[in-house]
């Protein structure tokens, strides 16, 4: 599958972070795990740490599947609001997803600081109306976040502009929020995972997989076999690949990075994370070398063809989108990129088993909270895989 064209920013940023082996020859183990992405290196932190000898393989050059595309903003709120979600799944299950994204990002925020993993920044979040009709989803949105116990103040049209510079009619601005670099932090977790055994192996494809009785032996491309009690799949959109249960919608995304802007930062207070209310939604954040980011304009199609096509024109309208809200400051996009999305029925992830493949955990954040979603995955799958209850395991289950 195609995942990503174009110049993802941190790719540019930071290239080549490590030269990892091929797989040249059969091994046992006792979790292999299918991805070398934010997901597969987050779960195989947790499992090192549990004591766990692990593997992990990737297809492709680590980092290079979507992971090395995300524009790493970490936000507790997901792709669907609070209120809409409360009423598809129940207040009660919605705020515990939401509560588990914020935990999330303190979560990576702490993991971060253990492994010295420095581009990590803690940043308020701001969700904006896009539209005067939106008003009332941004007030509704605000007063069942508020009851629910999250951290948000109400802000109206002048002080949106006072503190923002930018016109629109109310937003939530939100506590809680950071942002990050998904690529590198990836690498950061599996150099800090490799001291403790980790095995990783990329350019080596997993073309088959057989479950027996007591285990699963994972076969790659050349012939070669891995032999392991426990597999985690956390192959992120290519799961289409492993599974025949549909879980996910594919469709594009669009990115870009400006030119750093040599002046001192012009554009909104605090480095604030800013999404708006519009479907598909627009975002932005800052990088640490006073670059723009901004992404948006989705496809509902999953075709790389058709999506790489349409590169130049969706940077001229993000950047068009940024100068109608900023018309004084001028962004020039430098790295422009696009890439594979992907959408659940309730913007929440799958996680956990799948009864039509034994001894298999799935790690699978899908949407824009991916990477919160990833520390979740990890979290539950780690407590699956050592035996200890996880409450929260069902919210994200197949079955739902
Ligand atoms: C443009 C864009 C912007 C985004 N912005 C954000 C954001 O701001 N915040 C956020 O949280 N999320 C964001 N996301 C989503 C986020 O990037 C993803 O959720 C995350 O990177 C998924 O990581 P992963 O490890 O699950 O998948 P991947 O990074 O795709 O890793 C999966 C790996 O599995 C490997 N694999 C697949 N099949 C096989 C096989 N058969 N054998 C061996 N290996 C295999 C692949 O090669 C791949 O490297 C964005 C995504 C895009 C495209």
């Amino acid at each position: 599958m195609n995942l990503t064209t174009g110049y993802p920013y941190w790719l540019i940023n930071s290239g080549l972070q490590a030269n990892y082996p091929k797989l040249e020859q059969s091994v046992k183990t006792d979790v292999a795990i299918i991805g070398g992405g934010i997901s597969g290196a987050l779960t195989a932190y947790y499992l090192v740490n549990a004591g766990l000898n692990c593997i992990v393989v990737d297809a492709r050059t680590v980092g290079l599947g979507s992971t090395c595309a995300s524009t790493s903003l970490l936000q507790y709120e997901l792709d669907k609001p609070l209120c809409e979600l409360a009423n598809q799944i129940g207040l009660q299950t919605a705020v515990r997803s939401y509560r588990m994204c914020s935990e999330s990002i303190d979560t990576l925020q702490s993991i971060s600081q253990k492994i010295k993993f420095t581009p990590f920044e803690k940043q308020k979040s701001l969700f904006f109306a896009a539209y005067k009709k939106d008003k009332k989803l941004i007030e509704k949105e605000f007063l069942i976040r508020k009851k629910s116990g999250f951290q948000v103040q109400l802000l109206g049209e002048k002080e949106i502009q006072q503190q923002f510079g930018f016109s629109s009619p109310a937003a939530i601005l939100s506590e809680q929020g950071a942002t990050t670099d998904a690529y590198m932090f990836t690498h950061a977790l599996l150099k800090a995972s490799i001291k403790k055994g980790l095995q990783v192996f990329d350019r080596t494809v997993i073309s088959g997989i057989e479950y027996k009785k007591t285990g699963v032996k994972l076969i790659t491309e050349k012939g070669h076999i891995i032999t392991a009690n426990k597999i985690v799949n956390a192959s992120g959109y290519e799961i289409t690949e492993f599974l025949e249960k549909k879980i996910v919608n594919l469709h594009s995304t669009y990115a870009l990075a400006s030119e750093h802007i040599q002046s001192p930062m012009p554009v909104w207070k605090d480095k604030t994370l800013l999404w708006n209310t519009a479907d598909p939604y627009l975002y932005m954040r800052l990088t640490t070398d006073n670059r723009i980011i901004i992404g948006g304009r989705d496809e509902d199609f999953y075709s790389p063809g058709k999506r790489d096509k349409l590169i130049k024109k969706k940077s001229a309208l993000l950047k068009n989108d940024f100068s109608k809200l900023f018309p004084a400051t001028e962004l020039i996009p430098e790295f422009c990129w696009t890439g594979t999305f992907g959408s659940t029925k309730d913007a929440l992830p799958y996680i956990g088993t799948y009864a039509k493949t034994p001894h298999t955990y799935y790690a699978l954040g899908f949407g824009g909270n991916g990477i919160t979603f990833s520390v979740i995955a990890a979290e539950i799958i780690c407590d699956m895989i050592t035996g200890k209850k996880n409450k929260d395991a069902l919210l994200y289950s197949f079955n739902r």
